[in-house]
């Protein structure tokens, strides 16, 4: 069984084991206009305005 964490991208200190939760916190702590959810297995940023590019990040996960 694999525990993915993944770090708030504007905190950096939350950690969440879902992306699911991430989401939650970042709606309820930063006020942000984009969703983090998980694409080909890697965090993947989309803006919820429309027609906005999505955009891989690396702050999400942490290294090992
Ligand atoms: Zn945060």
């Amino acid at each position: 069984m694999k525990l993915k964490i993944f770090c708030c991208p504007e905190c950096r200190f939350r950690k969440f084991g879902t992306i699911a939760a991430l989401n939650i916190h970042i709606t309820k702590n930063h006020n942000l206009n984009y969703k983090i959810f998980l694409k080909n297995n890697k965090p993947y940023v989309k803006r919820k305005t429309e027609r906005a590019q999505g955009a891989y990040i690396r702050e999400v996960v942490p290294s090992q």
